[in-house]
């Protein structure tokens, strides 16, 4: 099963994730996970993008594309992956597109996670507060607004764009975290059935 979670920062996509991962046994990929690993280690992409991520600004398209598509042809992904903050423009779901059909693969569905904008700078200070202060260097109430911004502008596009492409599901991301786990469950027999249906 391949999957992609859209949403703005702090709606939810990790830790709906990390269920999904468990019950299906399919990979989460995360690429702010990916780049925050490559930020530690110091490597070439780590140091282009440590500066671009803690502002808040996307890292560049094919950057985060080469991730992915290195990513997806590891073996522990043979069962499926959940996309977890990637797409992030109309580009990156492009090339997106690309890479899954020359790898013969292709995406069951993309759940979008909706949520009430004034929630979220709340989320973000509550999980600031809970780890005794900022645990990711971009967790600040002023980059959150700026992640925002750059969500309104670059990311909520794709939204349209999978809506034309008739993958485009909406799971109420208000929720409680069991309750939105039951929706993207639901959304997901439902996809499975019509495809079942279509083959
Ligand atoms: P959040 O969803 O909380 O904003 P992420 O962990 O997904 O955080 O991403 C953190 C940062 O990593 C982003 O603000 C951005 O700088 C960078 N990043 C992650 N994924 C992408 C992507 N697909 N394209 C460009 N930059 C990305």
């Amino acid at each position: 099963m391949r999957l992609i979670l859209l949403g703005p920062p702090g709606a939810g996509k990790g830790t709906q994730a990390k269920k999904l991962m468990e019950r299906h046994e399919i990979q989460q990929l995360s690429t702010g996970d990916m780049l925050r690993a490559a930020v530690r280690d110091e490597t070439p992409i780590g140091l282009k993008a440590k500066d671009i991520m803690i502002r808040g600004d996307l890292v560049p398209d094919d950057v985060v594309v080469q991730i992915v598509e290195d990513r997806i042809q590891m073996d522990d992904c043979g069962n499926g992956f959940i996309l977890d903050g990637f797409p992030r423009t109309v580009a990156q779901a492009e090339a997106l597109e690309t890479m899954l059909h020359r790898h013969g693969l292709d995406l069951d569905a993309v759940v979008e996670l909706r949520v009430d904008e004034a929630v979220l700078a709340d989320r973000v200070e509550k999980r600031v507060a809970e780890m005794g202060g900022a645990a990711r260097e971009d967790d600040t109430v002023e980059a959150l607004r700026h992640r925002l911004n750059v969500y309104r502008q670059q990311t909520a596009p794709l939204i349209d764009h999978y809506r034309t492409t008739g993958k485009l599901r909406t799971v109420d991301g208000m929720q409680e975290i069991d309750e939105v786990a039951n929706d993207i469950q639901r959304i997901l027999d439902e996809a499975r059935s019509e495809r079942v249906r279509a083959d």
